[in-house]
C-alpha cells in the first residue's frame, strides 16, 4: 500500500510555503549607502561628454562584467528588455526584415525586435533541452532574415556555436538571450559570449539581480557604441558613431542607477555562489527521480553546463497513467510546487493572431504575408500542452532536509498514482 496522498487527505510531506532564496544581503545594503552618501544617484548626462557613458559605478559595473566574462564591452542597460532592444537597433532591424527566433520564451525576446518593424518567424525548439533547433532555424533562413535570437532557455545552452557558424555563413547576426543563464556554457564558452551581442538580466527573478536591470555584451565596437547611443538619447550624441550609419540611432533612457550598478558589483562578485546553490538542487532532484517511469529528468547537453533557471521535466502520462494536470495537482499538495505547460507558444498571443503591434493598421504586420496559427512549431506545442512540468527551485531557500523531502514528494505521488487513477475514474464517471 502506499501513502496516502495530500491531495486525497494524507499528511503532505512538505508543510507550509516554500520560503523564497534571498541572494541580496549587508554587501548589497552597504553598496547602496554609500552610493547614497554619496549624493549622485546616475551619472548619466544625454549629451557628449565624458558623462554620456554613466558614472562611476555603472562604469565600475561594467567593467568588472567586462572581466568576469573575457569580452571587449559590456553596456549596462535598466532591464534585459532593453538590452534586447538596443540589441535590435544595433544590428539594424528594419521594417519587414525577419528575425528567427524560439515561441517558447519570455515575449519580450520576440518583441522587442517587433518595435523596429522586424517581422518574427518561429523557429520549433529541441524536445530534449527546449532550446531552438538549428535544423528549424536553417530551414527559415531567407533573403529578408536579419537576425536569429537563440534563448538559452532555463539555464542551458542552445547550440550556440553551432547558430553562430549557420549565422555567419549567411551574413546574419545572432543575439543570444541569456537572461536565465548568467554562467552557463558550451564547451568552456560562456553563454552569451557566443553570439554577436548577448543580453543578460539582472531582474528580481532572476539568479542574480539589481531589482531590474540588464547588461549587454559583445566583442564589436561599432554594436557597442550603437547599443550605448539607444541607450542614452543617442540622437545627441551621433559625433560617437564609429560609421556614421544612423540606422535606429533615435534614443532613449535605458540607463541603469547607480545605486542598481553597486548592488550588481556585489551580486557578480558572488555569482557563482548563487548559481551553484541552484545548480546543486536541479541535480539533486534529478538524482533522486531519474529512475522513475514516464518521468523524464532535464539532460544536458555533451559539454555543457545548466544554469537550472528552472528544472523542467518531461512527463509521459501514458507512462504514468495518470493526466499531467493531476499529478502536478497532487504533488503541490505535497508542498511541491510545479505548474504544467510553461508559456504557450508566443504566436498564440493576440499581438500575432490579430497581426496588429504598433498603429492602427496593423504595421509591421502589413509588410509580410506570414501569418502565425497553430502548427508553425509542433514540439514546442507539444511540450507545452502535454508533457513540461516546470519547479523553480532557485526562486526558495532549500536547504539538505526540504532538498530530501522534495525528492520524497515526487516519489510519494509516482508511488501514489493509483490513488490518482481511482480518483479520476470517479471524476470520469
Ligand atoms: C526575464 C527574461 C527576459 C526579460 O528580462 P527583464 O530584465 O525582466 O527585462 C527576457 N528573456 C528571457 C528569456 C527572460 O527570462
Amino acid at each position: 500500500m502506499s501513502e496516502q496522498l495530500a491531495l486525497l487527505g494524507g499528511k503532505p510531506v512538505i508543510e507550509g510555503e516554500l520560503a523564497p532564496y534571498r541572494s541580496v544581503g549587508e554587501k548589497e545594503e552597504a553598496a547602496v549607502i554609500e552610493v547614497i552618501r554619496s549624493g549622485c544617484l546616475s551619472g548619466f548626462y544625454g549629451s557628449p561628454g565624458p558623462e554620456f557613458l554613466g558614472g562611476p559605478k555603472v562604469r565600475a559595473f561594467e567593467d568588472a562584467w567586462k572581466t568576469r566574462y573575457g569580452v571587449k564591452h559590456a553596456v549596462s542597460v535598466n532591464s534585459a528588455t532593453s538590452g534586447l532592444s538596443c540589441a535590435a537597433a544595433a544590428v539594424g532591424i528594419s521594417p519587414g526584415d525577419e528575425v528567427i527566433c524560439p515561441p517558447w520564451t519570455m515575449s519580450a525576446t520576440v518583441i522587442t525586435a517587433l518595435t523596429y518593424g522586424g517581422i518574427p518567424v518561429f523557429a520549433d525548439i529541441d524536445e530534449d533541452t527546449f532550446c531552438i533547433d538549428p535544423k528549424s532555424v536553417a530551414s527559415l533562413i531567407t533573403a529578408k532574415t536579419r537576425a536569429v535570437v537563440a534563448v538559452n532557455l532555463f539555464g542551458h545552452p542552445a547550440p550556440l556555436a553551432e547558430l553562430r557558424a549557420l549565422c555567419d555563413k549567411h551574413g546574419i547576426y545572432l543575439i543570444e538571450d541569456n537572461a536565465q543563464a548568467p554562467i552557463a556554457s558550451e564547451h568552456g564558452r560562456a553563454t552569451g559570449t557566443i553570439g554577436h551581442i548577448g543580453v543578460f538580466s539582472l531582474n528580481y527573478h532572476k539568479h542574480i539581480h539589481t531589482g531590474e536591470g540588464g547588461i549587454c555584451v559583445t566583442a564589436d565596437d561599432t554594436l557597442a557604441a550603437r547599443m550605448q547611443l539607444v541607450r542614452n538619447h543617442g540622437e545627441n550624441v551621433t559625433s560617437m558613431l564609429p560609421d556614421g550609419d544612423l540606422t535606429n540611432m533615435v534614443g532613449f533612457n535605458l540607463r541603469l542607477s547607480e545605486m542598481a550598478a553597486a548592488v550588481g558589483l556585489v551580486q557578480l562578485s558572488d555569482v557563482d555562489r548563487h548559481v551553484e546553490k541552484r545548480e546543486r538542487i536541479a541535480e539533486a532532484l534529478t538524482e533522486g527521480t531519474k529512475d522513475l517511469d514516464g518521468w523524464i529528468v532535464p539532460k544536458v547537453r555533451e559539454g555543457c553546463r545548466h544554469n537550472y533557471y528552472q528544472w523542467v521535466v518531461r512527463y509521459d502520462a501514458a507512462a504514468v497513467g495518470v493526466s499531467r494536470e493531476l499529478f502536478a495537482k497532487a504533488l503541490t499538495a505535497e508542498g511541491f510546487p510545479i505548474f504544467p505547460g510553461y508559456v504557450a507558444p508566443l504566436y498564440r498571443l493576440p499581438v500575432f493572431r490579430e497581426r496588429k503591434a504598433i498603429g492602427r493598421d496593423g504595421w509591421p504586420f502589413t509588410l509580410t504575408d506570414r501569418t502565425y496559427q497553430d502548427g508553425l512549431c509542433p514540439v514546442t506545442e507539444r511540450l507545452h500542452a502535454e508533457e513540461a512540468m516546470l519547479f523553480e527551485p532557485c526562486a526558495y531557500a532549500v536547504d539538505d532536509d526540504l532538498l530530501e523531502r522534495l525528492v520524497a514528494a515526487v516519489r510519494k505521488v509516482h508511488a501514489g498514482r493509483g490513488q490518482l487513477n481511482a480518483i479520476a475514474g470517479k471524476a470520469a464517471q
